[in-house]
C-alpha cells in the first residue's frame, strides 16, 4: 500500500478554490499528510506570479518529513505533468497533485515520484 492513500475533501476543496482564484496564473504549494491522508496545503508566498520558477524553488526548501509532495495548478485544461514538473517530482517528495481548468472535482490528478498517475481517495 502506498504511504499516501487519501486526501481530505476540505483540503481538496481549498486546493481547487485557490487554483480557480489564481487563474490565469498558476499557484504552487506543499502538501502535508497525517497517517496517509493529505490534510493540509501550505501555500508558498510569492509564488502566484511566476510558475516555473516557483515550482523550482519547492525542492530547495528545508526538509520537513510531514511534507509529502507538491501541488500546483495549470491554467489550461490539462493536468498532465510538463517536463519541468516531472523533473521536480523525481527530486522532491513522493505525492504530487496537479489541478487544471475548470477546477472542479474532476479536474485534478495525483502522480508519484516517477510521474505515474496514482489513485487517491477523497475522504471526509
Ligand atoms: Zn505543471
Amino acid at each position: 500500500m502506498r504511504k499516501i492513500w487519501g486526501i481530505k475533501k476540505n483540503t481538496l476543496k481549498l486546493i481547487l478554490e485557490v487554483s480557480k482564484e489564481s487563474y490565469p496564473k498558476e499557484f504552487a504549494g506543499l502538501l502535508r499528510a497525517e497517517k496517509g491522508v493529505i490534510t493540509e496545503v501550505m501555500l508558498l508566498p510569492g509564488t502566484l506570479s511566476g510558475s516555473s520558477s516557483a515550482i523550482f524553488q519547492l525542492h530547495m526548501r528545508p526538509i520537513d518529513f510531514t511534507v509529502v509532495g507538491s501541488v500546483h495548478s495549470h491554467p489550461s485544461n490539462s493536468f498532465s505533468p510538463s517536463g519541468p514538473d516531472l523533473h521536480l517530482f523525481e527530486k522532491f517528495g513522493h505525492t504530487h497533485i496537479i489541478t487544471c481548468a475548470p477546477y472542479d472535482y474532476d479536474s485534478w490528478c495525483a502522480y508519484d515520484f516517477y510521474g505515474s498517475k496514482i489513485e487517491i481517495e477523497v475522504v471526509d
